[in-house]
């Protein structure tokens, strides 16, 4: 018998967390695990889910619109934000309930409270007001959003954790950042109808992705009615009678019912006791762990968002399920980082896998660019103004395609399955000898013939 009271214990019960403790239950560990907030972690209750369906609720006014072109008329429609958040909210709660039964029937015990380390085997539940050990433990406490703590009037703003909760849907919106969660809120409240303003310090959002990518789709959000202020970051914030005010770095004055802060987020590690354990952090402030995700204690190992790995639910999942394979399977194998497919829910879509090529041309020697910029056939009739963009990057020395990038309609489902194209290591050859399949907008991705550029070295 043990002289622990579990074989593992996982702090947090999101993506990682969940996947770990369950499988590891399945494997025959006596696993146990705790979550101080919900179960499902930031995907399930403020991240992926309910961003989606939010998404999916801005995008019916376009298609009202596009409809009448197709002979509809739809007029009177209206939209309540109260019935969204409702609707929303009992899904959530189902899913919630979900993830607990799944990890009940797997044999795992719950436990719902805050937990802190008090040595490298022994977890304070803190609501619950006692100790419990284990001989391996598991991080898995995600991340959480970070505000700029010095600015004026900070108390005033809101983040993603709040945006799912407003009791009333803002009539203007600012929101600052530049990355994934500005770019896809700003989207969905354009799409809501909000007036809606993304204020970002940089040139050009989306730091990273492909720059004909971040370009189109700048444009495309700008024609739906999205205000880029670029250049600058907020100096101050004011609250008024009428609202909010925030003062820009250059001076600008813009007025808004909220402003939210989506400058990107940090690990949750602060009050987890990490220094009476001795786990090491990084310098971002994210655990440091090894391939085999096990941080320099021998028996603490760390998952998900909380290492700043790559910060996605699929990843935090892979990596959850790698361990407990590995510790508990008999089957250790380990998570390739590498070519992850990944979409970026704005309105229009950008999915994308692989390099970009300001990326390939950095570490290729030759390569080669198809890039199409069309009207889906849907926006003939439909009358809408947007555009697609597809792109191949072809290594010329290999004929690998190494990069996919589309902006438009269902581009996330597409990157979903080039993802397994790039992984195989498909060559431009494979899809040259793929047929067509018509009339789709993916067409494209097999029709490409002509080269749009080339870069050598
Ligand atoms: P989390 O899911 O964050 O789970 C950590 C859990 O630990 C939380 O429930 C927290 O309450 C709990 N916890 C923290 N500290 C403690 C403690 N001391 N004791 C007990 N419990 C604790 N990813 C995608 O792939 N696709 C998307 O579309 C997408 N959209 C997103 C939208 C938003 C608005 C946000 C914020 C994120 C989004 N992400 C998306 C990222 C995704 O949510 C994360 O990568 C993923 O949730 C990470 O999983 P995790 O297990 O590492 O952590
Ligand atoms: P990101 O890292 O994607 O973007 C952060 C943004 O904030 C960048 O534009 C960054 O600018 C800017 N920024 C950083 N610090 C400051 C500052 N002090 N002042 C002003 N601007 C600043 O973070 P998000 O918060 O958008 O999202 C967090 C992560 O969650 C994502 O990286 C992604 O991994 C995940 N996510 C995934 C989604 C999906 O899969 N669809 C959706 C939502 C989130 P700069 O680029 O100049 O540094």
């Amino acid at each position: 018998m043990s002289r622990y009271d579990f074989d593992l214990f996982v702090i947090g019960g999101g993506s990682g967390g969940v996947r770990a403790a369950r499988i590891a239950s399945q494997h025959g560990a006596r696993a146990a695990i705790t979550e101080g907030y919900r179960y499902g972690g930031t995907c399930v209750i403020r991240g992926c889910v309910p961003k989606k369906l939010m998404v999916y609720a801005s995008r019916f006014p376009a298609e009202f619109e596009e409809s009448t072109g197709f002979g509809w008329s739809v007029d009177g429609w209206a939209f309540d934000w109260k019935t969204l958040i409702a609707n929303k909210d009992n899904e959530i709660a189902r899913l919630e309930r979900a993830y607990q039964s799944n990890l009940e029937k797997a044999g795992v015990t719950l436990f719902s409270s805050y937990a802190r380390l008090e040595d490298e085997h022994t977890i304070r539940l803190i609501e619950d007001n006692r100790t419990v050990t284990a001989e391996t433990i598991l991080i898995a406490t995600g991340g959480t959003p970070n505000v700029d703590e010095g600015l004026e009037g900070r108390e005033h703003v809101i983040t993603s954790n709040e945006v799912f909760h407003l009791d009333e849907m803002p009539k203007r919106i600012v929101i600052a950042g530049g990355g994934y969660i500005a770019m896809e809120f700003a989207s969905i409240f354009a799409g809501l109808g909000a007036e809606t303003t993304l204020i970002y310090r940089g040139p050009e959002p989306l730091r990273g992705f492909d720059d004909e990518v971040r370009a189109h789709v700048r444009g495309e959000m700008a024609q739906n009615g999205v205000n880029f202020v670029l250049g600058e970051t907020f100096a101050r914030i004011e609250k008024t009678g009428a609202g909010l005010i925030g003062h820009t770095s250059g001076g600008k004055v813009l007025e808004a019912d909220q402003i939210m802060f989506a400058i990107g987020r940090k690990p949750a590690t602060e009050g987890l006791g990490l220094d009476a354990a001795g786990v090491h952090l990084g310098d971002k402030g994210e655990i440091k762990v090894d391939a085999h995700s096990r941080t320099n204690v021998e028996n603490i190992y760390a998952v998900g968002d909380v290492t700043d790995r790559v910060n996605l639910t699929p990843v935090a999942i892979r990596e959850g399920h790698a361990f407990a394979d590995s510790m508990y399977g008999g089957k250790p194998w380990l998570v390739d980082h590498s070519d992850i497919a990944t979409a970026v829910f704005t309105t229009p879509e950008i999915g994308t896998v692989g390099l970009t090529e300001e990326q390939a041309r950095d570490v290729l020697e030759d390569v080669i660019v198809y890039s199409a910029s069309f009207r889906p056939m849907k926006a003939t009739i439909g009358g809408s103004h947007g555009r697609m963009l597809m792109k191949l990057l072809v290594d010329g020395a290999t004929d690998r395609v190494i990069g996919c990038h589309i902006v438009g309609p269902d581009a996330g489902e597409m990157a979903q399955l080039l993802g397994i194209l790039v992984k195989m290591g498909a060559t431009k050859a494979d899809f040259d000898a793929t047929i067509a399949l018509h009339p789709s907008a993916a067409e494209e991705l097999v029709t490409m013939r002509s080269p749009s550029r080339r870069h050598t070295k």
